[in-house]
């Protein structure tokens, strides 16, 4: 359980995280209408800063989202931005931490209509792994079939939807497994219960395209960067079948909270000798240096937060 220590930005002002409460009559809480992010911020010990990992494209995303339930958000990517970094000075973390941007309709009514109103709240936790990714993962397919975008749009990070993943997670440990694989209704694979999802075949990586009924993740289109450009490896955006998964050489998941979590089994069917790949192993090695600042071309995913090292040489 976390505390509720530290500060909140809640209702246009920072108040503490504890003080950060909205009505039992609010719409949100009710009927699920938030769009949310998160968002990982990793803490460089020798140059005593938190890193926020592609900040201003999480909010992109939150504000391009925010139209698919009508909430307004009056504010552009650079106010977000600029909220986020203050809140993290203001709690002055010196550990890895996750940012929770969450936008929702703050009406106080009885009845689903997407009526006018609504606000905007952040918060921040300490965090380390979401998922184990010191070692490779064994994973299950899902009896529970992904939301198809027309009932509840995967890609709208929708408050309310994540209660697909919280059954597909939780059957999944229930029946021995770390994490789910989640098929949508046609029988294809769509992603993890919070987390997309790669193979790997022939020394290629394949993931499930936009139209999966996935969150069109961030982390994602990072690991096609880096297979690209650091490795030489293109990605194939095409569906997947079910039986593709116990043929693949490797397989993993990606995300925000997942970070690069290897896969070593998929339904009791080792992957390999059921270890970390080789390939997911270096992309993990890469991710991993990127997000903390140590190759300094991906200098431009990274927001520094308390940016001493600036001051300091100022001085
Ligand atoms: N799919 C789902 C359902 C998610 O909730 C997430 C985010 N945690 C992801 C995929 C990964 O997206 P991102 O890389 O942008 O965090």
């Amino acid at each position: 359980m976390l505390q509720h220590i530290g500060t909140a930005y809640f209702e246009g002002k920072f108040v503490p995280l504890a003080d950060a409460k909205v009505s039992v009559m609010t719409h949100a809480f009710n009927y699920g209408t938030g769009i949310f992010e998160g968002i990982r911020g990793y803490y460089n010990r020798e140059e005593q800063e938190v890193y926020l990992f592609r900040l201003a494209e999480h909010y992109q995303r939150l504000l391009q989202n925010s139209r698919l339930l009508k909430i307004e958000m009056p504010y552009t990517v650079e106010h977000l931005c600029n909220l986020t970094t203050e809140l993290v000075r203001l709690n002055n973390f010196d550990t890895d931490i996750y940012v929770r941007p969450l936008a929702y309709k703050n009406v106080c009514q009885i009845g689903t209509k997407l009526s006018p109103g609504a606000d905007f709240t952040i918060f921040a936790v300490p965090m380390g792994d979401y998922v184990d990714t010191f070692r490779a993962l064994n994973v299950g397919v899902s009896s529970w079939r992904r939301i198809e975008d027309n009932a509840i749009p995967a890609r709208g990070k929708i408050t309310g939807a994540y209660v697909n993943s919280a059954l597909a997670a939780t059957e999944a440990r229930d029946n021995g497994f770390d994490e789910a694989i989640v098929l949508s209704e046609d029988g294809q694979i769509s992603e993890g219960s919070a987390m997309n999802f790669f193979l790997i075949r022939n020394g290629r990586l394949v993931t499930t395209p936009i139209y999966a009924n996935i969150l069109e993740g961030i982390t994602r289109h990072t690991v096609t960067e880096l297979a690209k450009h650091e490795l030489g490896i293109e990605t194939e955006f095409r569906p997947i079948d079910r039986s593709e998964l116990y043929v693949a050489d490797e397989a993993f998941f990606c995300g925000t909270g997942a970070q690069i979590a290897p896969i070593g089994s998929i339904d009791r069917r080792p992957l390999g000798d059921g270890g970390v790949g080789p390939i997911s192993a270096k992309l993990q090695h890469l991710y991993n240096d990127v997000v903390r600042g140590k190759l300094r071309r991906y200098s431009h995913w990274l927001t520094p937060c308390f940016e001493r090292h600036v001051q300091a040489a100022a001085r």
